[in-house]
């Protein structure tokens, strides 16, 4: 059975990966599978434990990484943010299509370790920078100086978008996903086509 691809869906944070993710993942068609990672930032009102995040102590995911259980990793406005390897791998062996939803440093990680593998890298952008500086602050918990921090990293992540193969505009939720799943099953037919060469 061939193996799934690596798809990375990233950008700013608050541009709406989340949201696009989760329309992507309605079609069965493309058989995807979400990678839940662990972090080390506070649960938001909401979040299930092994849902959105695997919520872990430093100590747990200084263990994850010093076992090389970490595809990728970094460190976001002062917390760990990291892909466990182990299921990751299991799934694409069983053929399904991985999606990370992870930021630009830890897109660079896997770019530069899976260099000729099937990797799909997928830069959601915000339609200005206005409106994503009104999504970081409507919906962050964690006060003023977590927003700026949000804000300038935004801008330095927006600025290194030609790390990635797409750039998609997040101007609606249902194209920008339409979007996503034509992207994606063009690169599944590409793989296809090039093992049966
Ligand atoms: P948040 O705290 O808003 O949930 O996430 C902050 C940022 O970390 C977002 O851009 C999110 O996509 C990114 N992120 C989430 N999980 C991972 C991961 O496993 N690795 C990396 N590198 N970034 C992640």
């Amino acid at each position: 059975m061939a193996k799934g691809l690596l798809i990375i869906i990233s950008g700013p944070s608050g541009v709406g990966k989340g949201t696009i993710r989760q329309a992507v993942m309605k079609d069965p068609s493309l058989n995807l599978w979400y990678s839940v990672s662990l972090t080390t930032r506070e649960q938001r009102p909401g979040e299930v434990d092994g849902r959105e995040y695997f919520f872990v102590s430093e100590k747990e995911f200084a263990d994850n990484l010093k076992r090389g259980n970490l595809l990728e990793h970094a460190c976001f406005v002062g917390h760990h943010y990291g892909t466990p390897l182990d299921k990751a791998e299991e799934k694409r062996l069983e053929g399904r299509n991985v999606i990370l939803e992870i930021e630009v440093n830890g897109t660079l990680q896997v770019l530069d370790r899976l260099k000729d593998q099937d990797v799909v890298s997928i830069f959601l952008m915000p339609p200005s920078f206005q409106d994503l500086e009104a999504r970081i602050r409507g919906r962050c918990t964690e006060g003023e100086k977590c927003i700026e921090e949000r804000l300038k990293k935004a801008k330095k992540e927006m600025g290194m978008s030609a790390h990635y193969k797409y750039v998609v505009t997040n101007d609606s939720v249902e194209r920008a996903a339409s979007e996503i799943q034509g992207i994606i099953r063009k690169e599944i037919e590409l793989a296809r086509s090039s093992m049966t060469k």
